[in-house]
């Protein structure tokens, strides 16, 4: 199986499905990421500036994919806290992205979350933009031949998308074991030493994220998806 995971910052996906994605690595499955920003406004010191935030980040989240044993990752450039105005381009970022790597299942932000009867609402304007334009494109740009037809001149052929799992959904509907997964999960987290260094419990709060998405299913360890299935 071929997954493509497309998420706006690094660590969302780490955090999110982290244990899920070492586990595809575990049972042979190709994953790709692609993370659409370094993050690069991820900092409270002011002394900071976005180029050395961006490549620390880039950095911590090469060190979480080698944990992890994803062999391969992507940075886009675009810019941290602006993909709700990337528009067109982001558009076309994401269905490119699509039929260059040819997935079988992509993993990305629920869109929808903050929506009328959500729960929990999604606050990151990146992860409702990316979630947005990838969904869009798994249903329609990428399978459509009349959308960006100058792809057709570059060899890309449309795609269609068998299964999206939606991170950071509060009406999640699949849920993975991650029992033999959570430790490593843990250490690619911890990799983030710029956002979770002076985190006083790591584990706990992971464990705890863990224990909730597992909660109804009666799994101890988890993570938990929305599941789409385009096709
Ligand atoms: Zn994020």
């Amino acid at each position: 199986m071929k997954i493509l995971l497309m998420t706006a910052h690094p660590d969302d996906a780490d955090i999110m499905a982290g244990g899920t994605v070492a586990r595809w690595v575990d049972e042979g499955h190709d994953v790709h990421a692609v993370i659409f920003t370094r993050g690069d406004k991820g900092h409270d010191d002011p002394a900071m500036t976005p180029e050395r935030v961006g490549a620390l980040r880039e950095a911590e989240q090469r060190a979480a994919a080698t944990i992890l044993g994803v062999p391969a990752l992507t940075f886009l450039d675009f810019t941290d806290g602006d993909l709700s105005w990337a528009g067109a381009p982001l558009a076309e970022a994401a269905t490119r992205l699509i039929r260059q790597a040819r997935p079988d299942t992509i993993v990305t932000h629920d869109p929808y979350a903050g929506a009328p009867g959500y729960r929990v609402p999604q606050l990151h304007p990146d992860h409702r933009a990316v979630g947005a334009a990838v969904v869009d494109a798994c249903y329609f740009r990428a399978p459509g031949p009349l959308y960006h037809p100058e792809h057709g001149l570059e060899g890309l052929a449309p795609h269609r998308v068998r299964e999206l799992l939606l991170i950071m959904s509060d009406h999640a509907d699949h849920v993975v074991d991650i029992a033999s997964t959570f430790e490593r999960k843990v250490r690619a987290v911890r990799a983030h030493a710029s956002q979770f260094g002076k985190h006083p419990d790591l584990e706990g709060f992971l464990r705890g994220l863990a224990g909730r998405a597992g909660g109804a299913s009666g799994v101890p360890l988890a993570e938990a998806f929305k599941r789409l299935t385009p096709s």
